[in-house]
């Protein structure tokens, strides 16, 4: 089987816990497919952005022996590309402008009513909205099986880029994919919902979408998402092999406990022989 997954970290911060099992779990399913496994720096957000993050990333996966293959993809290098999309549908109205306040937007309910469709808004100084004339409303899941997504939510007009000028993920994420053929996902449970959105691109485009498996999120204290932005502590890699090993136990893998005492590599190459996508916990 072809198989080229990835591991897509944003630099606003060195990897936690959350995100190495993002990085681990996409690195097993990988290997133990035969697979290649890259690593895309997405630098698209300058403002949530840590400085020297993206190498710290880099060096954190290199400390756990976590070894891409290829060369790292920085979405900095990738503007042009992104640009040339949203002028091709700016053009052929695939996308238009929208300067709706995102206040007014929360006001009445949340999801965006396609105001501006037909308005013919100036491009500058505007967001730029998808027009989700062919919403897709449900996938297949490698971990949850038949993922249904609300129909309003699904069929929202979604931003690709923003009023202040940055690409939006989900653009950036979908013509990325394609650009480093990337046949398999393995991420986070928090990007089930918009996984709708982002097939919706792929169909645009006339690519088949790439199989997707959505990983359970770690819950700090407060039962929030664990991320950079609640402030989860940064990755001791000094302890990296007991680390892996509760991943491992996290991603449902059952190690033997002994497994901590080997290397690094010893407890990945365990991973990949032993993995087992359908024991991975789905919530
Ligand atoms: N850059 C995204 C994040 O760090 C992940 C994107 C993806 O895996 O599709 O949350
Ligand atoms: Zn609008």
């Amino acid at each position: 089987m072809r198989y080229i997954g990835r591991f897509a970290p944003s630099p606003s911060g060195p990897l936690h816990l959350g995100s190495l099992i993002a990085a681990v779990a996409s690195y097993l399913d990988a290997k133990a497919n035969q697979g290649i496994w890259l690593v895309r720096m997405e630098n698209l957000d300058p403002p949530r952005e840590m400085t020297g993050a993206d190498q710290l990333i880099l060096e954190q996966l290199q400390a756990f022996d976590l070894q891409w293959d290829g060369s790292v993809l920085f979405q900095s290098e990738r503007l042009q590309a992104y640009q040339q999309v949203l002028d091709n549908w700016l053009t052929n109205k695939t996308a238009y402008a929208c300067r709706c306040p995102r206040k007014q937007i929360r006001a009445s309910g949340g999801i965006y009513n396609g105001h501006c469709r037909h308005l013919n808004i100036p491009v500058k100084d505007s967001a730029v909205r998808y027009l989700n004339l062919y919403p897709q409303t449900e996938f297949k899941d490698r971990i949850h099986g038949k993922v249904i997504i609300e129909s309003q939510r699904a069929s929202e007009d979604f931003i690709i880029r923003r009023r202040d000028g940055l690409f939006a993920y989900q653009l950036a994420v979908v013509l990325d994919d394609i650009y480093q053929n990337v046949t398999h996902i393995v991420r986070g449970q928090d990007l089930i919902d918009t996984t709708v959105w982002q097939n919706a691109l792929y169909n645009s485009l006339h690519k088949t979408p790439p199989q997707y498996a959505h990983i359970p999120l770690i819950m700090g204290e407060d039962g929030r998402k664990l991320s950079k932005q609640t402030g989860a502590p940064a990755l001791d890699c000094s302890k990296s092999t007991s680390l892996l090993v509760e991943v491992l136990n996290r991603l449902g893998q059952n190690p033997p406990a002994e497994l901590k005492l080997e290397s690094n590599k010893t407890i990945l190459d365990w991973g990949i022989k032993n993995w087992q996508l359908n024991k991975v916990p789905n919530h």
